[in-house]
Order: C-alpha cells, then sequence, then structure tokens
C-alpha cells in the first residue's frame, strides 16, 4: 500500500494502536526491532528515530553507532494479535547514517541498491516466489524446541497422520489478515515437515515478505506448544527444510524469461542469466547457503541439490525450469534455505544473473538424467561440478568472486566473510557425538 503520512495518523487512531515495531535486518538474516511507544509517531513519519547501532552483530563500528531509522511506509501493517492494551504495528525501515546517507551495511538498502543497477539495465522488476519448508518440534515445559517432531506424516499426509494441520492452518489465516495471498500448504516429505508457498513479489517485497513469513510461522507455531524451525537439516537421516527460489525478471513488455520461438520457449536473455547463475553458484553458496548446518542438507539422497547443473524436465538438478510458461516463466533454484538472509540472497542471485547478461554467459547443456545415477566419468563429460561441500568450501568461493563483491558492496561482503569464518572455526573446535560414536571404542 500507498500510505501518506496522513493515513497512517488516521489509521494509528482508527484501530487504536499502541505500540510500533520498527523492524530491519542484520548481515546474518536476523530480523530486529525496536519498539517504540505510538507517542514516537511524528519522530519515526520525519525521519527522526535513532537508535545505537553498536550492538547489533555485523552491523557497525563503535565510532558509527548513531544510526537513524527511516520508515518504508510501504510495509506499514497492524499484527492481527492484539493486546488488552491496544494494538501492535510494524514498518520495516532503512538504516541511514547521521550524514543522511543510507548505511551500506544495512542488507535491505544493499538490495535496493542492486535493484537500482537493475533498471539502469532496463527491467522494470525481478520477482522472486519462495518455497519456505519447515519443521514443527513439540516443545519442552521451558519454552525450548526438543528433538521430537510433532507428527510422523509425509508429502501431502492428511489428519491424523498430519497433526500440525491446525497450527499450520491458523498460520496460513494469519498470514492472509496480515495481506498474504497464500497459494498453497501442505505437509512436506519429512515427519513434522511442512511447506507455505505464498504468491510471488518484486525483489524488495518478497524479502520483506520472507522474514514476515518467518516470524508469523514462529509465533503461532508457540500457541499451538510446538517450536518452529527453519533450520537446514535438523535430523540426519530424513529431508531437510530449503526455500526454494523461483525466479522471472520483467522488463515493460512483461516476462523477458518467455520466447515462443526459443528452445524449450525460453529467450536468449533466459539462457544468459541461467549462463550467469551456473557461473556463480559456488560462491553464491555461501549466502543462499550459510550455515554449517546448511551444507549437511546438502547431500545426495534427500531432494536437495548437490550438483551444478540444470534441466527443463528433472527435479534433481540445482537450477529447473518449471513448465509454466507465458508471464509465468520462471528459474527455480533448488539450493537456498530459509537460514539465508533474503535480501542478500536475492541480490546475489540477481547479480549472479545479470552478469550472464552483460557477458552472454551461455549455460550448459541442461541435463535430463538424473545426476545421482551418475558417474564421475560421466558428470565430468557433462561439465557436472560439485556445489561446495562445506561452509568453508563455499566462503573460498565467495571470496574470490568480484561478481559477489558487487552484489554484495564492499561493507557486506568483507563483514559477512569475517563473521562466517568466525563461525566455521568455532564449529571446526567442537567434538561431537558422532566421532565419540565412530572413534571412542575403535581407537
Ligand atoms: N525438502 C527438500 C529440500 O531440501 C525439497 C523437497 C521438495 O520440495 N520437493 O530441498
Ligand atoms: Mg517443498
Ligand atoms: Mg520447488
Amino acid at each position: 500500500h500507498d500510505y501518506s503520512k496522513d493515513d497512517i495518523r488516521r489509521i494509528v487512531k482508527e484501530q487504536d494502536v499502541k505500540f510500533l515495531r520498527l523492524m530491519f535486518t542484520d548481515v546474518l538474516g536476523t530480523l530486529k526491532n525496536v519498539e517504540v511507544p505510538i507517542s514516537q509517531l511524528d519522530d519515526l513519519l520525519n525521519d527522526k528515530i535513532m537508535f545505537d547501532g553498536s550492538s547489533i552483530e555485523g552491523f557497525v563500528r563503535i565510532e558509527e553507532s548513531d544510526m537513524y531509522l527511516h520508515p518504508d511506509l510501504t510495509t506499514w501493517m497492524i499484527f492481527p494479535w492484539s493486546t488488552e492494551r491496544g494494538r501492535i504495528a510494524r514498518v520495516i525501515c532503512e538504516v541511514y547514517k547521521p550524514t543522511g546517507e543510507p548505511f551500506e551495511g544495512d542488507p535491505r538498502n544493499n538490495l535496493i541498491r542492486v535493484l537500482k543497477d537493475m533498471k539502469e539495465a532496463g527491467f522494470t522488476s525481478f520477482n522472486i516466489g519462495p518455497e519456505p519448508e519447515f519443521f514443527l518440534f513439540k516443545m519442552d515445559e521451558n519454552g525450548k524446541p526438543t528433538i521430537n517432531l510433532n507428527d510422523q506424516g509425509s508429502y501431502f499426509d492428511m489428519a491424523p497422520l498430519d497433526l500440525g494441520g491446525n497450527c499450520r492452518r491458523e498460520i496460513v489465516l494469519t498470514l492472509e489478515e496480515m495481506g498474504f495471498d497464500v497459494e498453497a500448504a501442505h505437509h512436506e516429505v519429512a515427519p513434522g515437515q511442512h511447506e507455505i508457498d505464498f504468491q510471488y513479489a518484486d525483489a524488495l517485497n518478497a524479502a520483506d515478505n520472507i522474514q514476515t513469513f518467518k516470524l508469523v510461522v514462529k509465533t503461532i507455531a508457540r500457541k499451538y506448544g510446538l517450536y518452529a524451525t527453519f533450520m537446514p537439516k535438523p535430523l540426519s537421516g530424513i529431508n531437510g527444510s530449503g526455500m526454494h527460489l523461483n525466479m522471472s525478471l520483467f522488463n515493460d513488455d512483461g516476462d523477458v524469461f518467455y520466447d515462443e520461438n526459443g528452445e524449450l520457449k525460453l529467450s536468449e536473455t533466459a539462457y544468459h542469466f541461467l549462463g550467469g547463475l551456473i557461473k556463480h553458484a559456488k560462491s553464491y553458496t555461501a549466502i543462499c547457503n550459510p550455515l554449517v548446518n546448511s551444507y549437511k542438507r546438502l547431500v545426495p539422497g534427500y531432494e536437495a541439490p548437490v550438483y551444478v547443473a540444470w534441466s527443463g524436465s528433472n527435479r534433481s538438478p540445482l537450477i529447473r525450469v518449471p513448465n509454466a510458461r507465458g508471464l509465468a516463466t520462471r528459474l527455480e533454484l533448488r539450493s537456498a534455505d530459509a537460514s539465508a538472509n533474503p535480501y542478500l540472497a536475492i541480490a546475489s542471485v540477481l547479480e549472479a544473473g545479470l552478469d550472464g547478461l552483460k557477458d552472454g554467459i551461455v549455460p550448459p547443456k541442461s541435463v535430463d538424467r538424473n545426476i545421482y545415477r551418475m558417474d564421475e566419468d560421466e558428470r565430468e563429460e557433462n561439465e557436472i561440478v560439485n556445489l561446495p561441500d562445506d561452509l568453508l568450501d563455499a566462503l573460498e568461493e565467495l571470496s574470490s568472486d568480484e561478481t559477489m563483491k558487487k552484489a554484495l558492496g564492499t561493507k557486506i561482503f568483507n563483514s559477512y566473510l569475517a563473521a562466517k569464518h568466525l563461525e566455521y572455526d568455532a564449529y571446526r573446535a567442537q567434538v561431537s557425538d558422532w566421532e565419540r560414536n565412530q572413534y571412542m571404542e575403535k581407537y
């Protein structure tokens, strides 16, 4: 919605809004918020809300700790859950420096910058349709997640196998009350695993929606005594949770990936974009799969991609071209998971695709056979390489990719790499149960 300041003032009175949650996302993808009472509304509308950014991970050095929040009024939304003392609204903000310039360390500002480049290249919007998956675990009496799943259901199961149904339905209703267009909600393959798909949106709105979606899922699950997690691989031996990203690029004439006369009815632009996505796949994996744990999902046997390849007919590769054509022509990236910072993930895949357009990159041939049945020689013949094995491998790919540096901007690029190397080092120093079980008695 395009709200004016006066619209907001009127809505606040009519709806008895008492608190404002001012939201932004840090570099690691965590949604943060400052809550202010409604008395601060005028300061908010005049971009005068100041906060101390120094406490926010990955965000600022001490000397630049004074930051301003500029609300994006199009994101104004009143939470459907109300308190006895009035209602709570949220608005997503951009972080600005005291000098009045956008802060480069804010992932949302960064995506806005990359989208401006895209517009200069002649496009009107980059659309993203996400397919986030998550698990529902039982919660213990302290509100902590246990490792007990809430049901034993599987793909598209119904009650009583799907005990998440009521909870999932309330999530869907709440999302709808908040303006989401939910397209489908279903039990996923693994026990306790669910997926909710909502309508695609342009890149910035889609990233905002993903952040809001995760908050809603977690909030509603709690009401049912369940703990919702988007952790990519919470349990070994069963599928992990991904967040497939469907992407399409538009100009004034519509979806530029579609060409009635092209091979597979895809345009030359689509093939070059795909070429860029294939070329930079290893490096944006560090952004789309940001956790040590993300790499435990990207192993053979669990419907998650392992190899860099694409196909128009087969579901196993990294990138798939879903059947729909015309305005629904799109590319589906199947590696991403919901622990990724959506602003950074979308910026990185867009920049990869635009690089493909700029350089006219031609993608390798499509791979329409099951890659998991090929041996190493066959994969080599088909130019199929592996996705990074672990976070360290992915970070090395990222650090040497200039296109990704452009996608994130130097500031985020550097702070992201530093923060993720620390995370990897901390992990490497840990000794796991698996190691003790394997080695203790044998050696
Ligand atoms: N959960 C699978 C993954 O890890 C995807 C399953 C599906 O949606 N087909 O990506
Ligand atoms: Mg799915
Ligand atoms: Mg999918």
